[in-house]
């Protein structure tokens, strides 16, 4: 017997739709590749997305057909990415960072009909333009422009579209099974590959990260999303603002410190997300501004380890609490935030902030396990100390790879993150590192986020990286790739001694080396790769 009630499809056009109709004049604020400011809502979201959806349809982009982004966090990609996923086309939001190389392998991969362009990036466009013939149409996120057209003669400009086409567009109805974005994982060995998301997993997903426990997020928000839309749908946050109905402050290129300062700031930001290296730079410019960011009350920081002394700099600083999270494209991303329990509260609070550390707990949706070995499926006890492979299973969770055949799972269905971690008897989850990135020490393993955070507690050291180089005798050694603080007197053998009473002996890096800048991925994580080919034999 089935239950009898109201069976509707669970698809992302009825985001838009709830915001457009019940937080219709909440704000949309967004930076333009110019610099400028724009101001909208969602009334104005919603009717440019319809909009753009009978632009679309009217240049031939047919169901489930892939339609490329290549733009900055602002109003315009907003709202062709609903106009994009609402249609019942794929959107496929892409990493400018990447190689042309890896661009041009991810456009014909996904076999993108069209690709939509923010003006920054026009050079990369006709940089590869040769390379990728069955895009066939270019759209240029904003009004007309000459240099844009004369370097790109087919191109066409969204303000122009916007114009030409109507606001009237019913939504389509269709499976909510049906595939809603794509996001590709960086590949940092080998090619990239495509995690390719349902409009059911995203909005079961979006439900989830809105939660009281995930990202608290409610009407009364203003949420600061640094977090770009090509960084897994800028974890989709988008989606949940449209959920709850907050206003949106989009950062456009402006990601540097005194840019995000000054959004914060003019525009009340009450929650905002990011990597840590943004946050790394939030810190600086906050303090040369001399703000403390009043109206911000949470953080998000996700996609590397939040170091301690960061978490512990915005609660003095800026009374602000810092959520940790994890996840991975593979997943949405959300696996995991950390707000504490009921039982929590009677600790010290030197006792909280250490289980604020971690990586935090599943919301409902995801299911964790940690076993012995890589797609194995003996579990290790949940005790928070035994560490092994983190898997993960749920609504919001991968299973094949875009345009592969063979499954991404372990026999049982479980799928294995890559990452080594250990599980407490509460669930909260603590990453000891990325397996590739683990030090192997004379049979013994070393996390290089352990010693990350230590090193980044120190207070003449802006960021820290801990890599593994190669030893004649214990194999691999732990050594710390650092860049000091301005004006900082700090010495190599200065930070080796400050490991000494944190770790055990055998952990302490064998060697420090102090450089001007340490390589950033397309989505702002240290390039451990690239430094362990640089330094792999410094201890020969
Ligand atoms: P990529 O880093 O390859 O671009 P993802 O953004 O999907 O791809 O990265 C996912 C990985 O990032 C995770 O598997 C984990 O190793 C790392 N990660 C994400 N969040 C955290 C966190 N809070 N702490 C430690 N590592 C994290």
């Amino acid at each position: 017997m089935h239950g009898r009630m109201m069976f509707q499809p669970l698809l992302i056009s009825n985001l838009l739709d709830h915001a457009a109709r019940y937080h219709g004049d909440t704000a949309i604020i967004s930076k333009n590749t110019d610099g400028s400011i724009s101001k909208t809502d969602w009334t104005h979201v919603s009717e440019n997305s319809k909009r753009f959806a009978n632009a679309l349809k009217n240049l031939g982009v047919q169901m489930h057909d892939r339609v490329a982004t290549i733009a900055w966090n602002n109003h315009r990609h907003l709202e062709s990415w609903y106009a994009i996923s609402g249609s019942g086309f794929v959107c496929h939001t892409i990493n400018p960072r990447l190689f042309p190389e890896q661009l041009i392998f991810i456009i014909n991969d996904a076999k993108d009909r069209v690709v939509l362009f923010d003006k920054t990036f026009l050079p990369l466009i006709t940089g590869v333009k040769a390379h990728i013939p069955q895009v066939e149409h270019f759209i240029c996120l904003g009004a007309f422009d000459q240099d844009v057209a004369d370097a790109l003669p087919e191109v066409k400009f969204y303000d122009v579209l916007i114009a030409e086409n109507s606001d009237q567009f019913e939504w389509p109805e269709f499976d909510e099974n049906t595939a809603s974005s794509l996001c590709y994982t960086s590949g940092t060995t080998g090619n990239p590959k495509g995690a390719l998301y349902s409009h059911r997993s995203t909005v079961l997903h979006t439900y989830a990260i809105c939660l009281p426990d995930s990202l608290n997020l409610s009407a009364s928000d203003v949420m600061l999303p640094v977090v770009p839309m090509f960084h897994v749908n800028a974890w989709g946050t988008p989606y949940a603002a449209a959920m709850v109905g907050c206003t949106v402050v989009l950062p456009g290129p402006g990601l540097d410190g005194a840019s995000l300062v000054q959004m914060i700031d003019e525009y009340k930001v009450t929650v905002a997300l990011g990597v840590p290296t943004i946050w790394q730079g939030l810190l600086t410019a906050a303090k040369q501004a001399g703000s403390v960011l009043p109206s911000l009350q949470r953080n998000v920081v996700g996609g590397s380890a939040c170091p301690p002394a960061m978490m512990k700099a915005f609660r003095d600083l800026f009374n602000c609490e810092t959520i940790h999270a994890w996840g991975m494209t593979e997943m949405s991303p959300l696996g995991t935030s950390n707000q504490l329990k009921a039982k929590h509260r009677n600790l010290s609070e030197d006792e909280q902030f250490k289980i604020r550390l971690s990586q935090g707990r599943p919301p409902f949706g995801v299911d964790l396990r940690i076993t012995t070995e890589e797609k194995g499926t003996t579990e290790v006890i949940r005790d928070g100390h035994n560490t092994g492979n983190l898997q993960v299973k749920g609504h919001w969770i991968i299973s094949t790879y875009f345009g592969k055949d063979e499954s991404a799972l372990t026999s049982d269905g479980w799928f294995d993150t890559g990452d080594i971690a250990s599980l407490n008897e509460d669930g909260y989850l603590y990453l000891s590192d990325r397996a590739k990135d683990l030090i192997k020490s004379g049979g013994e393993w070393i996390s290089s986020v352990e010693l990350e955070n230590i090193a980044m507690g120190h207070p003449e050291i802006a960021m820290a990286a801990v890599i593994a180089a190669k030893h004649s005798k214990w194999d691999e050694r732990p050594i710390v790739i650092a860049i000091k603080h301005k004006d900082a007197q700090i010495t190599e053998e200065g930070l080796l001694e400050y490991f000494a009473d944190k770790v055990a002996k055998w952990q302490i890096p064998d060697k420090a080396i102090f450089v001007e800048a340490i390589p950033l991925s397309g989505t702002g994580k240290m390039l451990k790769k690239d430094l362990r080919e640089k330094y792999d034999s410094v201890l020969l």
